[in-house]
């Protein structure tokens, strides 16, 4: 079988001003990304209109389904306006963080507009500025200003983040300009939505209820304790989730991180959930043109945890080799995919559906037969996503008739969507998945396929039938 070209790990990339040209985003199709992700941090619903529409149009150029993922800004808590060249903060030295509006901070003081900060700010906690880089812990709070003390110095700039790792924020998980956002999606075309700084279900039931009728999945980005707390509550709200190490990294202690997404991963996995691995991936390929040792490495992990995909974020958006870091991405995934693979689990006990049962089902029977695919007919696509958790070494090939669900799957682990017009014909659906198999050189005539089904086809069943199948050429007598 040809299996290099099965996709197995999926690989998101994050457009920005290096990549959002019809060129830059035909290179990167090109090059193997399966899914684009906006980040809604440095735009809003109208200001992306453009660019989605740029992206169907390439997409369908090139003869690909490429999912849209809008990932939604939350509650990023900000530093003010400093001087353009920043300021160098030195340890043991006072600073202040004002609510006061100031024009221009200096290295004694800085505004935030976070509107909570004296409220939810203590006596001895913890601030960290610029992405951890520089930490300042509370000496006192009063009614406009928090004065700390600077435990870890550096260079600030203007706008740059803030975190209260330990400390409970009081501002909610949607801010008015996400709910904007999301009734904007709620309206145009967007495949799936990620929720930053998720801290509990009821986050992520609100945004579903911002998204109306929309009905697409919705993500948790697990960045803040307060998720790992809630862990099973927010597995059970969301449709899949992605470890967020950039925030989570600041949030909690760096050391902690690989043994958290390796955690979540798992229960992810458990729970039947589609996962994700973001940030710092190939870092080094914002400038270099190959990826240090430690990020090959890294990534390769992610796949060997168990992730259904990966994201690259400056290294597409800003970098300066958008499609050699998506090639080298493949590159690595690909050759993790096809090791050993400890990342395959079974399903939560409590996990009891028709679509789960076929799925456990159909992998093992395909072993057993040594079959060359699983095929999901139109309307189990739930099933080829709890298909895609058990990591078969063949291709799940996924059929719909519809645009915006052939998108989707083709975020999910091993899965290939086919599209096809027949809803409610098994036979021709089978023909055409066949068609498929046999022009992509994956399986000969007579080749043995597993196939999952919602018998009626075309009445909204949930999986139903399991069926073994033996690949017929076009025109063949058997
Ligand atoms: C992260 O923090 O790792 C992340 C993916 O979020 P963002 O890029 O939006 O900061």
């Amino acid at each position: 079988m040809n299996q290099n070209k099965i996709k197995f790990t999926r690989i998101i990339a994050t457009l920005g001003p290096a990549s959002s040209s019809e060129d830059g985003i035909r290179a990167l199709i090109r090059a193997g990304a399966d899914c684009f992700r906006l980040n809604f941090s440095h735009g809003d619903g109208p200001g992306m209109q453009p660019l989605i529409d740029r992206i169907r149009a390439v997409a369908a150029s090139e003869n690909a389904y490429v999912p849209i993922l809008a990932d939604i800004q939350g509650p990023k808590l900000r530093i003010g306006k400093l001087a353009e060249e920043g300021v160098l903060l030195q340890e043991g030295q006072p600073f202040t963080i004002t609510r006061r509006p100031i024009d221009e901070g200096t290295v004694e003081i800085v505004h935030s507009p976070y509107e909570f900060l004296q409220r939810d700010v203590r006596r001895g906690a913890r601030l960290l500025l610029a992405d951890g880089t520089i930490e300042l812990l509370v000496e006192s709070v009063d009614e406009t200003e928090v004065h700390t003390r600077i435990v870890r110095g550096g260079q600030l700039f203007s706008n740059k983040g803030l975190n209260l790792p330990g400390t409970a924020l009081s501002i909610e998980t949607l801010t008015e300009k996400d709910r904007r956002d999301l009734a904007y999606i709620a309206e145009t075309d967007i495949d799936m939505v990620a929720i930053s700084f998720v801290r509990r279900a009821q986050d992520l039931h609100l945004a579903r209820e911002l998204l109306g009728g929309k009905r697409i999945p919705v993500m948790a980005k697990l960045e803040r304790p307060e998720a790992l707390d809630n862990i099973a509550e927010i597995l059970t709200a969301c449709d899949g989730v992605m470890i967020a190490r950039g925030d989570l990294g600041v949030e909690v202690e760096f050391e902690r991180v690989p043994f958290i997404q390796k955690r979540l991963l798992r229960q992810a996995a458990l729970r039947g959930k589609w996962t994700v691995v973001a940030t710092e991936m190939l870092r080094s390929m914002v400038r270099a043109n190959r990826p240090t040792r430690a990020e090959v490495t890294d990534v390769a992990n992610a796949v060997l945890d168990g992730a259904d995909a990966v994201m690259l974020s400056e290294e597409t958006a800003v970098g300066q080799h958008p499609a050699l870091v998506v090639e080298a991405m493949a590159r690595i995934t690909g050759e993790a995919a096809r090791s050993e693979d400890p990342g395959r689990v079974n399903f939560d006990e409590d996990i009891v559906s028709f679509s789960a049962g076929a799925a456990g089902a159909a992998v093992s029977a395909a072993e057993r037969l040594k079959a060359r695919a699983i095929v999901a007919l139109a309307g189990s696509n739930l099933t080829a996503l709890l298909l895609s958790k058990w990591h078969p070494k063949i291709p799940i090939l996924a059929l719909s008739s519809g645009e915006s669900t052939l998108r989707r799957l083709n975020v999910l682990r091993g899965v290939v969507p086919v599209a096809t017009k027949e809803k409610s014909d098994m036979n021709a659906q089978i023909a055409v998945a066949d068609q498929y198999l046999l022009s992509h050189e994956w399986a000969r005539a007579g080749d043995t396929v597993v196939i999952v089904a919602a018998i009626p086809l075309g009445e909204g069943r949930e999986t139903n039938s399991i069926r073994f199948h033996k690949v017929r050429a076009p025109d063949s007598a058997w």
